[in-house]
This record gives structure tokens, sequence and C-alpha cells, in this order.
């Protein structure tokens, strides 16, 4: 997808862009919001507009209204900060289609756009938001975990490194990468910290935890059962 990033926080920024440019999208990034109108109105093709609410020089919501007042009809992901129902309300009001809260994790800004991909898929043919591998199968949609479709229960964190493992099945990550798609920008936190959430997901998982196997040296790969 061809997205523009409007963001003031440079290292968010960096971050986001080198992890959305992996995943092969062509990422613009636009450090305030003027900056951000001028490329949304200039550029061709845009399929998403992932906007921050918090930008220097006006609110992101202002941006959101102004694209819409001037006929851009491009996909718009809100990032905000607060967590609040009349945020959220405010911020689809203002023409944003959906919306992340900080500090987030790449799993979760990955997910959305897929989402908004989707969305924007003619006809019935669109890609399934279901991955699965041997018995375990994740909806990112309604982010719903089963095992033989028995219903596990997983915190957010646990959720975006499961999801992280099947987007790979079959492929060994490391301690690192699964930090980057599963863990919020900018937190402190060891490899170590995936050590441990492989163990509670494990154990969630059941006899299906078996699946996530130690990769000696790099860090774990999902089997296919
Ligand atoms: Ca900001």
């Amino acid at each position: 997808m061809h997205l523009l990033l409007v963001e003031d926080d440079e290292r968010l920024a960096r971050a986001l862009t080198r992890l959305l440019e992996e995943d092969r999208h062509i990422v613009e990034h636009a450090p305030d919001g003027r900056t951000g109108l001028e490329l949304a109105s200039a550029l061709d093709g845009l399929d998403v507009v992932i906007l921050d609410l918090g930008l220097p020089d006006m609110s992101g919501l202002d941006v959101a209204r102004r694209l819409r007042t001037d006929g851009i009809d491009v996909a718009i992901l809100m990032l905000t900060a607060r967590d609040t129902v009349s945020d959220r309300v405010t911020g689809l009001d203002a023409g944003a289609d959906d919306y992340v809260v900080k500090p987030f994790a790449y799993a979760e800004v990955a997910a959305r756009l897929r989402a908004l991909g989707r969305r924007a898929e003619p006809g019935p043919r669109r890609s399934e938001p279901r991955l699965s591998a041997g018995a375990i199968t994740l909806d990112e949609a309604s982010r719903r975990v089963t095992v033989h479709g028995r219903n596990v229960d997983l915190s957010p964190r646990e959720f975006s490194l499961l999801e992280a493992l099947l987007r790979h099945a079959g492929q060994a990550l490391s301690r690192d990468q699964l930090l980057d798609h599963a863990w919020p920008f900018s937190v402190a936190v060891t490899p170590n910290a995936v050590d441990a959430y492989v163990h509670y997901l494990r154990t969630k998982l059941g006899e299906a935890g078996a699946q996530i196997e130690t990769v000696r040296g790099i860090g774990y790969r999902l089997s296919d059962g």
C-alpha cells in the first residue's frame, strides 16, 4: 500500500517506517499537519494516511476534517494517546476510519492497515482476516484465538506475539524481531520479556503450545502442528 505517515515523533516515525517498508509498503512521512495536508493532496494513489492526533502545528482532528472537506477520499488511521469513548467518537466524526491507541505495537498497526485494505477491495473475494497453523486459529477482526475450536483468552501482548508468529509460521524469528512486532514502540523492554511471554502463551495454548518451538541461539518458530 502507499502510505502517508503524519507523525512528529521522529523516533516513532523512523521505527514505524522501517517496519512498514519491511512489509513492502511505500511510506511518505510528514512531520507536521501542514506538510501532511500538502502531501495528501499532492500524492496520487495514496491508500491510507496514518495520522497522529497530537501534532505541533495543528491537531490531527483538524487535519482529518480538512482532508474530508477538501474531498480527499483516503482511508485515515488515527494514532491517539487517549482512549476514552468521546475521543474515539470525535476522531471518527472528524473523518477517521479507524484508530490505534498509543503506546501501540507494530502488529496492531499492521492489522488495522490490512483491515482498511480489505474494506477498499471490491467484490466478494476479500482476503481472509484469519490466520491458522495446526490447531491454532487467530481471527484478526474479532481478535479471537481458538485451539481446536475452543476459545483461548489472551492479553493484547500475547495476542500480538502469537499473531507475529502465525504470520511468519515455519520461520525462525529472533527475539528482537518479536519485540519489534509485538511490543509498543519506545517502551524499554529486554529480549527476556519475549521468553516470559512465550511461556505464558505456551501455557494458555495448552497442548498446541508445543507448536511454539525454541530455536536455539535465535528465538522462536511456530510449526504447523
Ligand atoms: Ca505527536
